[in-house]
């Protein structure tokens, strides 16, 4: 039987080329396998996308084989992998990439390997005793790997156990034993402190959520409607994840799958933990958990994966990338802090991972939970039009009050900020009681360096755009200040508007020197600070929370880092060093991210016995993003930043689009986002808002100069196809390369 096959080119953009399909692989090749062929005279691996009875081009070349043997992309995630290139304006083959991770999508990847052994089936007493008779170091071996959750090196194995190799081939060629090449890892889901699994007693509160939940599970088995998502607005410590856990056994009794996001900070060995401590007892009965973060190697990553797709583990833990992982039969998909902007990924495709998960659930008919303390603007948007149904849980599951937030107004303390490194003097002081009493503090060190916006530090007035209320970018190498949404410039005041004082600048304190202020101030504490310079080796992010942990540091010093996820009792006072930075940046999302950054960092404090308290330092005490998280008041919050976005039309009230164009030439640059802008103006109908060109609020990155121009409608599908009509109707000089980002998050 000569059968033809569709396939989709990794490396190319998009190109689908036909291939004979050889007898031997008849049986094996189905929409979604990966395979290998030859592109001209090169290897190039792809994706089969159709099978075609006869092909008109004659003398098609044959498939040559199939990468990682296994490996194929489900129909569902066929068709999401279309939704995806379709809404993100992003070629297929790059959707299909990054569905996979690199081991299985069939490219070379250097690693040094370790030879790890596992279980292939797990040995009753009866096996036991018979592969002992004849071979008692046989035996030996397989009761320690029972013993063993996991794969364990082989060289590990063969010494703890005193065997040879050759007993270890005897177990493989029996058929017990499988083994794999492997990279090691400092970091293997393995906690710091192991929490005990017990399982607490509902709430009523968590109660009625977990039986509205139980509802829709059961209404998704009966196959009566197509469940709405969830979106499960709890407050830090409702004990959101006792009801994930709940929804997740039930989902797990029935036989079914179940995934779980959360962002890449908060996959602490502590959380993973959690999840173990309750579902993962091998030999038992219970069900394996494989873990995705970003910290594996390729070769863990593509073992947790196949352990997945050979239906192993029935639960996957992991960030954004996950949610492409190869469950079958879900039954429940999880987006834990739904409102982190980690989940939206910051190179093509530019996907969200939160849509994403929606989108999936609904192609494979499954409910979808999207937790948070602060939701964003968007899902609570979603909750409130009944696109989604919304869950609460209002209140501390251990009963605490909510801690004190504090405001330091820097404008009273004058330019002496500056001198102190940072630290108000109410802050000292705090930070001087909580040493003296032996508790801990984490001071937060609001994103490094970048700071643009122009601050009176007089009276905190703030240089914003008169169309968008984004605050101006000063730019010096023309020495203006400009909004990069909609091309509004100006000359940079040389007082403030508001006061008249000449002092008007950058906005920020010197955030490198707080570490050294900190240690001339308090130099018998110790002190360890956390950021992504500091982190880059592996393995030391879960150290330094190690030694926190067993209260080895006394003040922890670090940056978005700390904000999420993590639960120290001892911490009793946590400091904002810099609120203005983030408030200030030039995003319409500043505003939000400010109150979620204040909200779940003084859910950190006080999670203990003792009170805990937040102190904040900022120039503009009287923000509403500030006011809010103070009064722990989300709707308040949501009600005021609503107002703001529907006022100056940003998302969600509008659909936004950001082109971006860089080069390393200014001039040529900037010609090349204005014709492109001209060109937009020109195509696109009146219903679709298209800003000026204008330079990005972080110009020149990486050598490269950047331009913005933007795109407002109320529908996507609109911008959609305007951005494939510009793919096509475009063309830049060499050295030019223009991005799209559709529903952006880093507008910078
Ligand atoms: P969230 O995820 O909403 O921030 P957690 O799930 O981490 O909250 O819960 C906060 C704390 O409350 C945890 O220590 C958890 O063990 C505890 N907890 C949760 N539910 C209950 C309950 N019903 N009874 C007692 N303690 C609970
Ligand atoms: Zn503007």
């Amino acid at each position: 039987m000569s059968a033809f096959a569709r396939i989709l080119i990794d490396r190319s953009e998009g190109r689908e080329l036909d291939y004979a399909v050889p007898s031997e692989f008849s049986g094996e090749i189905r929409i979604g396998v990966r395979v290998v062929v030859m592109v001209r005279n090169r290897r190039a691996v792809g994706t089969v996308m159709e099978i075609l009875e006869e092909s008109k081009v004659p003398g098609l070349r044959p498939i040559l084989g199939l990468v990682g043997g296994e490996t194929t992309i489900t129909p569902v995630m066929m068709r999401l992998a279309r939704w995806m290139a379709d809404y993100y304006c992003a070629p297929l083959a790059s959707v299909m990439k990054a569905m996979l991770p690199p081991m299985l999508r069939g490219e070379r990847v250097a690693a040094k390997m370790v030879r790890m052994a596992r279980l292939n089936s797990i040995p009753s007493e009866d096996d036991l005793i018979a592969v002992g008779k004849r071979a008692p170091k046989q035996r030996q071996v397989l009761e320690r790997l029972v013993h063993e959750k996991d794969s364990v090196p082989v060289s590990e194995l063969l010494s703890n156990c005193k065997a040879s190799d050759a007993t270890l081939k005897a177990l493989t060629k029996a058929g017990w034993v499988d083994c794999t090449e492997l990279r090691r890892s400092s970091f293997t889901g393995e906690a710091e402190e192991v929490l005990p699994a017990r399982r607490p007693v509902l709430n009523s509160d968590q109660e009625s959520v977990v039986q509205m939940l139980f509802k829709a599970l059961e209404a998704q088995e009966k196959k009566d409607e197509t469940p709405t998502p969830f979106l499960l607005h709890g407050v830090t410590g409702s004990g959101k994840t006792e009801v994930y856990l709940r929804a997740m056994e039930r989902v797990l009794e029935s036989g079914k799958s179940a995934l779980v996001l959360v962002p890449e900070i908060a996959l602490t060995p502590q959380t993973v933990e959690r999840f173990r401590s309750r579902f993962d007892h091998p030999g038992e009965g219970g069900v394996r958990i494989a873990v995705l973060h970003s910290h594996l190697t390729d070769a863990e990553r593509r073992e947790e994966w196949m352990k997945i797709q050979r239906g192993e583990a029935r639960i996957a833990i992991g960030a954004r990338s996950a949610v492409f992982a190869p469950l079958s039969n879900l039954g429940l998909i999880i987006v834990d802090e739904e409102h982190e902007n980690t989940y939206k990924q910051e190179e093509t495709p530019r996907y969200h991972a939160r849509d994403i998960a929606v989108m999936r659930a609904r192609l494979e008919e499954c409910p979808v939970i999207l937790g948070s303390a602060t939701p964003s603007v968007e899902s609570y948007c979603n909750a409130q039009s009944g696109k989604y149904s919304l869950l609460e849980l209002p209140k501390r599951a251990d009963g605490q009050l909510m801690p004190l937030i504090r405001l330091v107004d820097l404008r009273l303390q004058g330019k002496r900020s500056k001198t102190d490194g940072g630290l108000s003097t109410p802050l000292r002081i705090g930070i001087t009681r909580r040493l003296e009493l032996g508790q801990q503090i984490i001071l937060f060190l609001n994103r490094r360096g970048f700071s643009t916006s122009l601050l009176c530090q007089q009276c905190g007035h703030v240089c914003r755009c008169p169309n968008c209320s984004l605050s101006l970018t000063l730019h010096r190498a023309d020495d203006r200040l400009a909004c990069h949404l909609c091309g509004h410039s100006a000359k940079p005041p040389s007082r403030c508007p508001e006061c008249r004082d000449p002092g008007i600048q950058h906005a920020g304190i010197g955030t490198q020197r707080v570490e050294e202020t900190l240690r001339v101030l308090f130099p018998k504490a110790r002190i360890a600070r956390m950021d992504a310079d500091t982190m880059s080796r592996r393995g030391s992010y879960a150290e330094v929370l190690g030694k926190f942990r067993a209260r080895q540091i006394d003040i922890l010093l670090g940056t978005q880092m700390i904000a999420k996820g993590l639960d120290f009792p001892n911490v009793t006072l946590v400091g904002i060093i810099n609120a203005d930075i983030g408030l200030h940046s030039p995003d319409f999302r500043a505003g939000e991210r400010t109150f979620q950054l204040l909200t779940q960092v003084a859910g950190r404090a006080g999670r203990g016995e003792t009170e805990g308290e937040v102190i904040v330092q900022t120039f503009s005490p009287a923000s509403p993003s500030i006011q809010h998280a103070r009064h722990h008041d989300y709707a308040g919050f949501f009600e005021q930043e609503t107002s703001f976005r529907r006022a100056f039309r940003h998302p969600p009230f509008t659909r936004l689009l950001l082109v971006q164009i860089r080069g390393v030439c200014r001039e040529e640059t900037f010609d090349a986002a204005t014709s492109l802008a001209k060109t937009l103006n020109a195509m696109a109908p009146p219903v679709v808002e298209v800003s000026d060109a204008a330079p990005a609020p972080l110009e020149r990155a990486h050598g490269q100069y950047r331009f913005h121009v933007t795109l407002k409608s109320a529908s996507g599908a609109l911008l959609g196809q305007l951005a494939r009509e510009l793919n096509k109707a475009m063309s830049f000089p060499e050295g030019i390369i223009m991005t799209m980002d559709m529903d952006p998050y880093s507008l910078m």
